[in-house]
């Protein structure tokens, strides 16, 4: 075999490899940074709409109290509809990295798989919710004159309380979670996954839980689409744990304010993620894994495997453990 003859076929193998992302893009291992401020997000976005010659499509849901666009950056053009929601509370950055890597992995490039994945799926993603919330590093929105039974007077409110379909977007006292309403009642996703951080906690044994998850527990939630959420929490489970992580279930309430059950109230497979806190020694890791998740979920919705999923495996999730003893773990619900 002549020396060309030989590197035409390996280079035939690599592509088919990476194809098939058996092979980690060449950029996998660079750092990427977890808490961009809001103004180099949206630069990091239009760069990627052009990038991607138009197949990542940005453009504002609305604008936060403090005059901030809140972003959707929209995927594919397929019949499967996911919604991937990062950073309704400002201090839990990691989701948000996650989607921008996600949308890049997505909609840059046109290898078979991309294209294939691009024509099953469209995935909206709300990229930080809440970015008022990000640049003051506090949980709520920016309301100061609120007083309100979800958040803190002075400060503002908690979003993840204020997504209760009884109450209609216009009359919603927290704006950013009146703008996630409407955006849902537009693009009516399947599936929707809402992206958070708690403290940190260990299982059963000891060992360290690195996220934990929930599908909604709102007794009025109707059976498909709760059986459709838990198939979802078992895919992002095992894609996870796959690669190294450690999930537990996440034992959130049943208040319909919160995201999780107020979209499966809705119609959607709605899921709750939340990484652990574990310190800037972790959140390269906390970037990929919720990464890991967000692939693993569109291509089981693309491929339709998703539905294969026997509900029942959530339900064998193992439930979260106590706090770690030294670590912060103040962080509340959802
Ligand atoms: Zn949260």
């Amino acid at each position: 075999m002549s020396k060309t003859m030989r590197y035409a076929l390996l280079s035939v193998l690599v592509a088919v490899v990476t194809a098939w992302g058996l092979v980690a893009p060449a950029g996998a291992a660079r750092e990427i940074d977890p808490r961009p401020s809001t103004e180099e997000l949206a630069r990091q976005l239009f760069d990627l709409q052009v990038r991607s010659r138009g197949e990542v499509r940005v453009r504002p849901i609305g604008t936060s109290n403090q005059g901030r666009p809140v972003w959707s950056a929209r995927v594919g053009h397929g019949p499967q509809r996911l919604l991937y929601v990062t950073q309704q509370h400002g201090d839990e950055p990691l989701g948000t990295p996650a989607a921008m890597e996600f949308l890049r992995d997505v909609g840059v490039g046109n290898d078979p798989h991309q294209r294939w994945l691009r024509d099953q799926v469209t995935v909206d993603v709300v990229v930080r919710a809440n970015p008022d919330g990000h640049e003051l590093n506090w949980r709520y929105n920016y309301d100061p004159d609120a007083d309100p039974e979800f958040g803190e007077a002075g400060k503002g409110y908690d979003i993840n309380r204020y997504h209760d379909p009884a109450v209609a977007p216009e009359d919603n006292p927290a704006t950013e979670a009146g703008l996630i309403q409407r955006h849902h009642a537009d693009f009516t996703p399947q599936i929707a996954v809402d992206f958070h951080m708690q403290g940190r906690y260990v299982d059963g044994e000891g060992r360290e839980i690195t996220a934990s998850l929930m599908w909604p527990t709102n007794p009025g939630v109707a059976e498909e689409p709760l059986n459709l959420a838990k198939q979802v929490s078992v895919v992002a489970r095992n894609a996870m744990d796959d690669g190294g992580a450690n999930v537990s279930q996440y034992p959130g309430g049943e208040y319909q304010g919160i995201a999780r059950n107020a979209y499966g109230l809705l119609g959607s497979g709605s899921v709750l993620i939340e990484l652990s806190d574990m310190g800037p020694a972790h959140e390269q890791f906390q970037i990929s894994s919720a990464l890991a998740s967000m692939h693993a979920i569109a291509n089981a919705a693309a491929d339709g495997s998703v539905h294969d999923v026997d509900p029942a495996q959530a339900e064998a999730i193992p439930p979260r453990g106590e706090p770690v003893p030294t670590a912060n773990a103040t962080r509340t619900d959802d």
